[in-house]
């Protein structure tokens, strides 16, 4: 049965820059933010993740059953990364309400990759709200992928959350060992640009970003981790209270900025 959009509270539509895996299990700055939000937030019905981990040739969104193991989608990370568990429940109660807003969608059994599981773990750490994802279709546009989530958007109406999962910057062939290295200037002038877009609301320049921004190819040699933003700029309301509630760098060139509408 779809979720009803009666009474309901619209849910928030949240871009999580979630950098290193290895935020799953340390305690910092990052995911302190992610914890004190997660408790401020009223529990959603339902979360639908867009992560840059999960590129599909078609448009599809993905199903576990409650309990399944998590997908380990990283290599070379001290075994605790591995060990993580995350059990949040079936969201199959979703389907409809999606299939309803995208049509021609496949429905896969997936578990939810570390995109998804490494920020829940400290958003909603009791793991008990449902989950889903969305994958990104490499085939789409930039525009296209804005559109996506504009249809999406009215989930939150029904309260579902809607979260993108990538990072403002990403280039790993350019990241410095330490963690607190000093940014790269680089990666501070393309993160302004994006910060700038969100706050004049110009979507367009963030569709755009490869024609307008010089550091485009620095910032995203390859553009997985930068789509899911434009899922968030898609399900923007007009009237949605707009907040960065994290902004920082990692590894010299990472942006763990998180942008929040409410
Ligand atoms: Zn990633």
């Amino acid at each position: 049965m779809p979720l009803s959009a009666n009474n309901q509270k619209r849910a928030p539509a949240f871009f999580i820059g979630h950098g290193s895996p290895m935020n799953a299990i340390e305690d910092n700055a990052f995911t302190d933010s992610l914890k004190v939000l997660g408790q401020s937030l009223e529990k959603p019905k339902a979360i639908l993740v867009v992560s840059a981990h999960w590129q599909s040739p078609y448009d599809a969104i993905s199903v576990h059953d409650e309990g399944e193991a998590l997908m380990y989608d990283m290599y070379g990370f001290p075994d605790a990364l591995y060990n993580v568990k995350y059990p949040a429940p079936n969201a199959r109660l979703l389907t409809p309400d999606v299939q309803e807003l995208l049509t021609s969608l496949k429905v896969e059994e997936r578990s939810l990759d570390h995109g998804a599981w490494s920020v829940l773990v400290h958003l909603f750490p009791h793991a008990d709200i449902p989950v889903m994802q969305l994958a990104i279709n490499s085939n789409l546009t930039m525009q296209e992928h804005f559109e996506m989530g504009r249809k999406i958007r009215r989930l939150r109406e029904r309260g579902v959350m809607i979260i993108g999962s990538g990072n403002i910057t990403h280039n790993l062939r350019d990241i410095r060992a330490e963690t607190n290295a000093p940014v790269v200037p680089w990666a501070q002038e393309f993160d302004d640009f994006v910060e700038n877009a969100i706050l004049q609301q110009d979507y367009d320049a963030l569709i755009h970003f490869k024609d307008i921004q010089r550091y485009a190819q620095d910032a995203h040699p390859t553009t997985e981790h930068y789509i899911p933003l434009l899922y968030v700029a898609g399900s923007t309301y007009k009237d949605d209270k707009s907040q960065f509630v994290y902004e920082g760098f990692e590894h010299g060139s990472l942006s763990m900025r998180n942008w929040l509408l409410t």
